[in-house]
This record gives structure tokens, sequence and C-alpha cells, in this order.
């Protein structure tokens, strides 16, 4: 039974992960700021640990993650999944505020988590740590800079972790989801077809136009591959940046 800490663990990718973790066996925990996803998410699974918890709070954050530590005692498993879309624009056309949330979320988030995890793993000298990156982290993305901008990022986190964590036994890996079949791509979508004067029919065929297989990913073939990475079928794979995407040749065909 291992102890796995998901956030953003309470709807969209972090909540399929969650369930089959907790399928498998293990004892979850996640945080999220979405007070109803939280209640539902405590409701649904009473024997884990859902806690309302924005992961760009420090304090927050070190009071979530405390409480997590005096029950379980160590952590086997950390998914840094919480992340958001940002704005949709051009360079010229968005606010400092709007980039720097979107970096707050998708990559000082990460940091906060990540830190708490290397503390721990390192002295257990075992456990893998699995970022969330995008395919916006291994491409160009017009209309979407922030949110590009924090997904490379996070390859640059992940790549640099594993060779830090890496002579410790922890392993450290990233995975890049494509466009994801669900709520989030439906406004994700909505909002670049408002950005770009184009339809969301347009706007949706472009996503499928540049991927060689054609189609969308949904939650459980992500899932799968977290699963994988976790598990110890994976134990020499560390360092690694890994699509989940149907192999996306361009964000902008
Ligand atoms: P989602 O919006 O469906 O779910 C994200 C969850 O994170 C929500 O429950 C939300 O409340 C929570 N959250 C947001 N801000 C938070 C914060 N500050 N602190 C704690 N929780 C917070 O999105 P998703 O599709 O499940 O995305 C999960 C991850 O996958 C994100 O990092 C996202 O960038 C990435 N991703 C998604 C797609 C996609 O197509 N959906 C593609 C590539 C990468």
């Amino acid at each position: 039974m291992r102890r796995v800490l998901i956030t953003g663990g309470a709807s969209g990718l972090g909540q399929v992960m969650a369930r089959r973790f907790i399928a498998e066996g293990d004892r979850v925990a996640v945080c999220d700021v979405d007070p109803a996803a939280i209640e539902a998410f405590s409701n649904q699974h009473p024997d884990h640990i859902a806690a309302l918890c924005d992961v760009t709070d420090e304090t927050a954050m070190t009071r979530f993650l405390g409480d997590i530590e005096s029950k379980w005692w160590g952590i086997d498993v950390v998914c840094a999944n919480a992340g958001i879309g940002g704005p949709a624009g051009r360079i010229e056309e968005l606010t400092l505020k709007d980039w720097q949330a979107c970096l707050d979320v998708n990559l000082t988030g990460a940091f906060l988590t990540c830190r708490w995890a290397a503390r721990l793993m390192r002295k257990q000298g075992s456990g893998a740590i699995i970022l969330t990156s995008s395919t916006a982290g291994q491409f160009g993305y017009p209309l979407r800079s922030p949110y590009a901008s924090a997904k490379w990022e996070i390859v640059g986190l992940t790549k640099t972790l594993a060779m830090e964590l890496g002579p410790a036994g922890v392993r450290v890996n990233a995975i890049c989801p494509g466009a994801v079949e669900g709520d989030r791509m439906d406004r994700v979508v909505a909002m670049e077809a408002a950005a770009s004067g184009q339809s969301e029919d347009t706007v949706r065929a472009q996503y499928v136009r540049g991927v060689s297989l054609r189609a969308w990913v949904n939650g459980d073939e992500v899932a799968d591959t977290v699963l994988w990475l976790s598990s110890d079928q994976a134990r020499k794979i560390s360092g690694q940046i890994i699509a989940i995407d149907g192999h996306t040749e361009t964000l902008a065909p």
C-alpha cells in the first residue's frame, strides 16, 4: 500500500489518477481549491485525505503537507498535477496579473510540492515524483505564452530534480498530456476561439489535425502512464518527459 499525494486532485485528471491509485489499494491525499469538489471527494473516499489548499499558498501548503507527514510518516508517490490554463491572447494583450497567476499555479505550486517531497524522499531513499507538463511544454503555443512558458519550466524542473534526487534513489519524471477530452478543454477551446476570432469547431478540429493519431486523449489514458511511472516496472525510468498525446506534430497547424 503506497502513500500518494496528488495536487489539484479533486477533479479532472488528478481525480482520475486518485481513483486509479485507490483502486490499486493505495492511500491517497488530494488538495484542491474547489470546495465543492473537495467535499464530493471526501464523501466518495472517506478513508482518504482531501483538503482545501491552494498550491501557491506557502503557509497553507506547509500546514497541509505537515498534516500528511504527521499521519503517514513519509510519502511514496507525489503527482504535482495542479494547473490552470491561464489567459489566451497575444503577448501584447496579456496583463502581468494573468501571467503571474498562470506561473504561480503551474510552476510555483510544483516547486512547493516538490520541495516537500524531495526532503522526505531523500531521507527515505525512495520515491517517485511525477510532474504534469503538457504538449505545451514541448512546442510553441501561439496565444498561450504564459501556459507554454510554465509547462516548459516544468520540464527544466523535472530534469534538474532527477539529477539532484537520483543519487538518493528518488525518480522524477514529467508527463505531457495532449488535449484531454473534458470540461477543461471545452473551456480552453471556447477561450481560444474568442481570442482568435475562429469558431469553436475550427479550434477543436485544429487540435486533432496537429496530432498523428488524429485523436484526443482521455483521463484514463493519462492515468495509465502515471501508474506505470509510479510502479516498480519503471524503476530505472527517471528524468524523462513522456507525452501521452497521440504524437503531437504541432500546436499551430
Ligand atoms: P482541471 O481544471 O479539470 O482540474 C485541475 C484541478 O486543479 C481542479 O480541481 C482545480 O480546482 C485544481 N486547482 C486549480 N488551481 C489550483 C490551486 N492553486 N491549488 C490547488 N488546486 C488547484 O484541469 P486538468 O485537465 O485536470 O489539468 C490537470 C493538469 O494537467 C494541469 O497541470 C494541466 O495544465 C495539465 N494538462 C491538462 C491538459 C488537458 O487537456 N486537460 C493537457 C495537458 C496538460
